[in-house]
């Protein structure tokens, strides 16, 4: 009983230690969204400010041999801890959308599925070898936890990491002027006017068809990244998601 009301007394205050300049109260939520094909629970954090009028999504990695991502996402994460961030944004993180890949160091799931390409816009059933999308769009778990996740929160901005290219996939859509600030606040150069790239059955693609979010893809370059490169990712998200705000 002792211990019981420690813990409860513990969350009260929590709930109301002073929060900051912007006047709204903090605090991490940690839920499970999902699971993998073996098993492996998919995590999101919540933080930031709880009234969260701006819904941003961040994705550390969805090809499990992509790492650095997964940095930033911790890098986020740390830089939020205690305190409300920007006025009215909330920040959802996921370390990575891929556990079993990540825990293998292979592109694919379990299943040898390129989730980036199993999502149900655009979905193309030729696509094989490292790009298999899978019999069916959205058939696999990893997969439809996003959708669920995007379908409830509706997220604003989604930034989704991956590697090898070194530049910002700054799409040809009216997500491009947001892409190009990041750009900008992150010094990770866009390589082009814009990515002219097709991918059939992507996230990003689905999520801006589905719910108009503004998302785009952020390319390594390859193996690791310098620590400041790192920091600098995650407050470039942060900063995006304030300017997107307030405009
Ligand atoms: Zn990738």
């Amino acid at each position: 009983m002792r211990r019981l009301l420690t813990a409860i007394g513990l969350i009260s205050i929590a709930g109301v230690l002073p929060s900051g300049a912007s006047g709204a109260s903090e605090g991490t939520v940690h839920k499970v969204i999902g699971k993998s094909v073996q098993d492996r629970a998919i995590t999101t954090w919540r933080q930031g400010d709880q009234r969260a009028e701006f819904r941003v999504l961040v994705v550390g990695s969805i090809h499990g041999d992509e790492r650095q991502g997964m940095r930033v996402v911790s890098r986020i994460r740390q830089d939020l801890a205690g305190r409300s961030g920007p006025r009215a944004i909330g920040v959802w993180t996921i370390r990575t959308a891929n556990p079993d890949g990540t825990v293998a160091g292979t592109r694919r799931n379990a299943r040898r599925v390129d989730l980036n390409r199993n999502f149900p816009y655009r979905w193309d059933a030729s696509l094989n070898g490292g790009y298999n999308s899978g019999p069916r769009p959205a058939s696999e778990p990893e997969t439809r936890a996003i959708m669920r996740l995007s379908g409830r929160v509706g997220f604003d901005l989604a930034v989704w990491y991956h590697q090898p290219w070194g530049r910002t996939l700054v799409p040809c859509n009216r997500d491009r002027r947001w892409a190009l600030l990041y750009v900008r606040l992150s010094g990770l150069s866009a390589g082009g006017s814009c990515d002219r790239g097709y991918y059939p059955g992507s996230a990003i693609s689905w999520q801006h068809h589905r719910f108009g979010t503004t998302a785009f893809v952020i390319e390594f370059g390859p193996g690791f990244q310098p620590r400041p490169m790192i920091a600098r990712h995650a407050q470039a998200v942060i900063r995006l998601a304030r300017r997107m705000h307030q405009s």
